[in-house]
């Protein structure tokens, strides 16, 4: 990240163009507006010059993994870019990112929802991490620990529950994802019966389904996706030792 990285234009161009072709058929195979899925640009170690170039593009979001590699493109990107929080998030880092990024995917237990309300000035926008896949891996509350959890958090004003986020297990087969994306939209349904009943004026809050990657983000936006998170074919492969 320290020399100016030489990106080319053209090539994101055409994978920005690619992605958005494959969203939008996924849109109308499910009778789903563009509208309701947002994109995400995932850029974890990719450089400051490419998310610039797919911000020229028209991409509005973008998300980190890393609180250190994201503090340093937001302290040159400034507020150019909207940001997301999607990796797993220490507590002791949560003062850095709350309040800072449009929304934190990845809160999933109550001494990180402790840490991030110390940052009280304005509500802080989450969503609900869910262990979807079943792997200790991979972070996120049990689903059938979903609706207590989230009762836990909004239980605090300082925290703003926008919905739920997840992961399938990696697989060669798209199609293999769709069950776990299926068990997360209806998770995420059973959490809004479970609102309007137990947190009423809270409700109104959840709207955001965060699930599908590279990988499967076709089948998520099939499956109810609002938000979907792309690194790899937009950016290519990731390189951790550049
Ligand atoms: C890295 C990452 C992604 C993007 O993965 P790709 O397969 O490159 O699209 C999405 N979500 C999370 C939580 C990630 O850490």
């Amino acid at each position: 990240m320290s020399t100016p990285a030489d990106i080319d234009r053209e090539l994101l161009k055409s994978r920005l163009d690619e992605v958005e072709a494959r969203i939008g058929a996924a849109c109308e195979r499910a009778g789903r507006e563009r509208a309701e899925v947002t994109l995400i640009a995932v850029s974890k170690t990719h450089p400051i010059e490419a998310i610039e170039a797919l911000a020229e593009l028209g991409v509005s979001d973008f998300g980190e993994s890393y609180v250190q590699e994201w503090q340093e493109k937001a302290g040159e990107l400034e507020d150019s870019v909207r940001w997301h929080f999607i990796g797993g998030l220490q507590s002791n880092k949560a003062r850095f990112v709350a309040g800072e990024v449009a929304l934190i995917h990845s809160v999933d237990r109550k001494s990180l929802v402790k840490a991030l309300a110390r940052r009280t000035d304005e509500p802080v926008d989450v969503l609900l991490q869910v262990n979807i896949s079943g792997e200790d891996s991979k972070g996120g509350v049990e689903p059938e620990a979903l609706n207590d959890f989230y009762a836990s958090v909004v239980a605090r004003q300082e925290l703003r529950v926008r919905g739920v986020m997840g992961m399938a297990p990696y697989a060669e087969d798209p199609e293999d994802a769709r069950p776990y994306f299926r068990r997360l939209r209806e998770l995420y349904e059973g959490l809004v019966a479970y609102a309007q009943h137990h947190a009423p004026q809270r409700a109104g809050e959840l709207r955001e389904i965060s699930m599908g990657m590279s990988g499967d983000f076709e089948v998520a936006i099939e499956e109810g996706a609002t938000l979907i998170r792309v690194g790899s074919a937009l950016f290519g492969e990731r390189n951790y030792d550049a």
